[in-house]
């Protein structure tokens, strides 16, 4: 009998980051328990994560997984296993080739938050130092760009303030755009227990739809699709009027006060209403507990904003986010406890990706791409003569240059543009038009994989060795329970590979040492950790060794053994002077309206026990029996009106494309509005209900119209109309 081995490590699916204990026997994984010691989630997990032993079963895995290299020696035919130094040649030689011809910007990657800060940093490495081309954008680019924006332009730097403890220590939770109940479930234990550690605790959820966490909310706002910043400017004129905002501190800590406080007067509780179907009293309601001001206390309560992708995924996501960080520093929410915003990452890793700074617009450890002073530090760290100075292609302008003919190559490791991407068909014209396409990936399921050149098979959850930072900006290690299957390669391993041989083929690169000397992750993070030296995510106090021990948060500079737990306790901001700015934004609305013809509003969101694309949380059949198939969720009264019963199929259809699902009735839904989820794409499990007929993904729906500051799409809604198939 073999003995039976414990490794601590952290679950691979939301920006929580709870840890995890993989128990494992003879090479298999058998179970997976919540890491009592993890501060993220104390020994709780999800559905999702109490799963994750069920994902890695060998005879699972073996029906999904891609376990060698492939190529294919043209578009639609069968894809044909070689050896991996002929696919890493093969890569190379091709890389090496389109930089020749057309110069590096005709190459794109397109990486995601999913992968672990290593692999991030040697992809970024791979593009801006080695390549030259600011050409590498992620999937996280559909998740928290505008929160980056937002904090960037009113906090100076892209660093969350608050974190986890808050919640039990906060007066008034305000939740806007985000669904914690099923998207972050071991962060609603803690909204949970805090509700009942404090029964005065007023918590305020902001949702279209009345979903499982606005079930818990003492005040439901649900606002219209869109109008967020409405409602925002609303709030903040009713603290004007009522004297509840805290005049010392815009005084002596922000700036820019006035033009906003000139702009709100138009948010009249009579416009809120029009715009956000809010009712003055209520808005009255959210403004006061809000802004702390609760009967019977005359001292202020800290109020702590918890927000995800309801406000992010938005044509206006950044001013989302910056109207919503506007009433913090109004009322001088931030930097204590129980008190500030507190931006919920999605992916595993969202927060990683950015302190590497694999953005098409970012540079290593939060620099800006546009300051020469900071391309020249980068440059530096790498030895490389420059970095370029011109924003790559951010994920949609990426595929639309691959559209146009511009980008000839495409690598994308980890993710599955051809089912989370907005407007499907612009992708797909996209892969089809790109010369090539390399797919990096531990599964071959994903319907980006139909369209590969050369498939690559990387090592997944379970078998890999790195760190991923979750939303409170607390790093923690991932490690290998059992081997990866012989053939699938750690992500950074394979561009290490790659690079190697191309660095010799490239003129102004060839002479240098080698940029990527790298034997494991370790060396990868020493790396990493140097870049951030005297920067706002300093971690130069934290080893790797320390990070064996126990998870830690960032900023941790050099003297310093323990990381910030909340940030701007002291009252001075990330910008030049030490404040504040408030974000002057005029109120929006929708990229994609509806009107006569498209009169339906669809809302897109995640359900319970799934996770994006289905490739690991679609391998467990209990994860099934909350939801089983594709459906659209529409208000009982639209149904009746369009003649649909439950389970009938309709054509839900949009100015970009048409899919076909069985139909509900779902019962937070207003008139006028249809929920879909955002896992169905058209590879799920052969892409069939259980009428036989087959389905499209949701994103054939979902606009490219996006923030014009954080290049995020709007993949929250769209316009439709229903028909009945
Ligand atoms: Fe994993 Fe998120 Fe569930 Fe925690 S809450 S177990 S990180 S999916």
């Amino acid at each position: 009998m073999t003995a039976s081995t414990t490794t601590r490590s952290t679950c691979p699916y939301c920006g929580v980051g709870c840890g995890v204990l993989i128990d494992s026997e003879g090479g298999r994984i058998t179970r997976v328990r919540g890491d009592p010691e993890h501060p993220a989630n104390f020994g709780r997990l999800c559905s999702k994560g109490s799963t994750l032993h069920l994902t890695a079963r060998p005879e699972v895995q073996a029906q999904v997984r891609l376990l060698q290299p492939l190529q294919r020696a043209q578009r639609g035919g069968a894809a044909l296993p070689l050896a991996w130094d002929q696919a890493l040649d093969t890569l190379g030689q091709r890389i090496a080739a389109t930089v020749q011809q057309h110069g590096a910007d005709a190459v794109g990657l397109y990486v995601s938050g999913q992968l672990l800060t290593e692999d991030y940093y040697v992809f970024n490495k791979f593009a801006k130092g080695l390549l030259g081309t600011n050409n590498i954008d992620t999937n996280s680019r559909l998740c928290m760009s505008s929160a980056v924006a937002g904090y960037k332009a009113t906090l100076g730097a892209d660093a969350p303030p608050a974190c986890y403890d808050d919640i039990a220590q906060a007066a008034t939770l305000f939740i806007s755009g985000a669904n914690p109940a099923w998207a972050h479930p071991i962060l609603f234990r803690r909204i949970e227990d805090a509700r009942r550690a404090n029964p005065a605790l007023k918590i305020i959820v902001c949702d279209p739809r009345r979903t499982d966490t606005a079930e818990l909310a003492d005040l439901h706002l649900a606002l219209q699709p869109g109008s967020d910043v409405w409602l925002y400017h609303g709030m903040l004129r009713c603290m004007l009027e009522q004297s509840w905002i805290d005049p010392q501190f815009i005084a002596t800590r922000t700036q820019g006060w006035m033009g906003l406080a000139a702009l709100v007067t138009q948010a009249t509780p009579e416009a809120v209403q029009q715009h956000c179907g809010i009712a003055p009293g209520d808005l009255l309601r959210a403004a006061r507990w809000f802004a702390g001001v609760q009967d019977g206390n005359s001292t202020r309560q800290p109020t702590l904003s918890l927000y995800c992708q309801g406000l992010n995924q938005s044509a206006h996501g950044t001013d989302n986010n910056t109207a919503l960080i506007n009433l913090h520093l109004a009322c001088g929410q931030i930097g204590k406890p129980g008190a500030g915003p507190l931006s919920l990452t999605g992916q595993p890793n969202a927060m990683g990706g950015r302190e590497v700074g694999a953005l098409a617009n970012q540079l290593s450890a939060h620099r800006n791409l546009a300051d020469a002073r900071h391309r020249a530090e980068v440059a530096a760290l790498w030895g490389v003569p420059s970095v370029p100075a011109a924003p790559g292609k951010a994920a949609i302008e990426m595929f639309q240059a691959a559209a146009d003919g511009q980008i000839k190559l495409l690598w994308i490791a980890c993710t599955n543009p051809a089912h989370s991407l907005p407007d499907q068909a612009l992708v797909r014209r996209a892969l089809q038009r790109a010369e090539y396409v390399v797919v990096q990936d531990a599964y071959a399921t994903g319907a980006t994989a139909r369209f590969a050149d050369l498939l690559l098979p990387a090592s997944t959850w379970g078998e890999k060795e790195g760190t991923v930072t979750n939303s409170e900006r607390r790093i923690s290690r991932v490690r290998a329970a059992v081997p990866a299957p012989d053939l699938a390669w750690a992500d950074w391993r394979i561009v290490t590979e790659v690079a190697r041989r191309l660095q010799p083929q490239l003129p102004d690169r060839a002479h240098l040492p080698s940029l990527f000397p790298y034997d494991g992750p370790e060396a990868i993070w020493n790396e990493h950790r140097e870049s951030t030296r005297g920067r706002d995510l300093d971690i130069t106090g934290l080893s790797w060794a320390q990070l064996e021990t126990a998870p830690r948060q960032w900023p941790c500079p050099e003297g310093q053994s323990q990381g910030l737990a909340r940030l701007y306790t002291n009252q001075h901001f990330a910008t030049p002077d030490g404040r504040a700015r408030f974000a002057v934004q005029l109120p929006g609305t929708v990229a994609d309206p509806i009107d006569a013809r498209h009169p339906l509003a669809l809302l897109t969101g995640r359900l319970r026990d799934q996770w994006h694309g289905l490739s690991r949380s679609g391998l467990v059949e209990n994860l099934w029996a909350h939801a089983s198939e594709p459906v659209a969720q529409m208000a009982r009264e639209d149904m009746d009106r369009l003649g649909l019963a439950p389970g009938d199929l309709a054509y839900l259809t949009s100015r970009r494309g048409s899919v076909l699902a069985p139909v509900q009735a779902g019962e937070g839904l207003r008139s006028g509005q249809v929920f879909m989820a955002m896992h169905w794409g058209d590879e799920v499990l052969g892409g069939a209900s259980s009428t036989g007929k087959r389905l499209a993904g949701v994103n054939a729906l979902t606009t490219a119209a996006r923030c014009p500051q954080s290049l995020q799409p709007e993949l929250k809604h769209a316009a439709i109309k229903v028909l009945k198939a």
